[in-house]
């Protein structure tokens, strides 16, 4: 899978899943180690995770970032898992720049490293840590319009090969988790239906607005900041209309679906 133009990465939005994603195996699984075989190899990736909580926009900037394990009461071998990835120091300023250029201010964070929203899907897409990559943080008290600017300002970025991944989840409800569920409940596979045709239809305006315009919005983010990474992926796509390319659920009601744009 290519971008619309040669050589050009499309922008694309990955749900991560529950920390333990790596050891459960699963169609998201099977999905995003495919995913990286699919795409033209990007010179590097601007990760938007949804686990970079900032009040501006920060930008990874680490030589070697180091493996964050931002997360608790997990099995032992997750805490064993490295990702040795390299960063991108370079890009980490261009990335700045951008932003600036677009009137968004974005500060260097030279030793942030690569929590499980960046490791986690980048160990499956590239399991030979062998792509750059630097994070990009969201901004949980901003609505959706500001990440959709902060993406727009990176699309130039993906003419130099840059896959900019954004990576929160497309259902986000930890109150309605069902561990060893294996079916999503109605209101979820609703939410899910409705985002898979805004996003087909470019309906960026209603995207913007989900908890106004979907009775389930609220529901299926009781916060913003799993859906954020949709956002600024969407913008970095440089197209209102996206397309769907994977759909599934774990844990009951937890949205795994991921999206492309460009
Ligand atoms: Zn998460």
């Amino acid at each position: 899978m290519s971008g619309s133009s040669a050589g050009i990465p499309p922008a694309v939005f990955v749900s991560h899943g529950a920390p333990t994603l790596l050891l459960e195996g699963g169609p998201a699984v099977s999905f995003l180690a495919g995913l990286g075989q699919a795409l033209d190899k990007p010179s590097a990736v601007v990760c938007v995770s949804a686990h970079w909580e900032t009040d501006a926009p920060s930008v990874s900037a680490a030589e070697r970032p180091e493996t964050i394990h931002d997360f608790s009461g997990f099995p032992r071998e997750l805490y064993a898992m490295r990702y040795p990835a390299p960063g991108a120091p370079g890009l980490a300023t261009r990335v700045r720049d951008a932003l600036a250029k677009a009137g968004l201010s974005c500060a260097i964070d030279p030793g942030h490293g690569l929590d499980h929203g960046a490791w986690v899907p980048m160990k499956l897409m590239y399991p030979a840590a062998d792509v750059p990559v630097l994070q990009l943080s969201v901004q949980p008290h901003r609505d959706p319009a500001h990440h959709l600017a902060v993406g727009r300002a990176l699309a130039p970025l993906r003419r130099d090969g840059v896959l900019v991944l954004g990576s929160g989840s497309a259902i986000h409800n930890l109150r309605a988790l069902r561990w060893g569920a294996d079916k999503p409940e109605a209101w979820a596979t609703g939410f899910a239906d409705w985002l898979d045709h805004k996003v087909a239809e470019g309906a960026v305006d209603d995207l913007i607005h989900y908890r106004d315009r979907n009775p389930g919005g609220t529901r299926a983010h009781p916060t913003d900041e799993h859906f954020l990474p949709l956002f600024a992926a969407m913008g970095a796509g440089d197209a209102a209309q996206g397309r769907r390319l994977h759909s599934s659920f774990s844990h009951g009601n937890l949205g795994m679906q991921a999206y492309a744009w460009g």
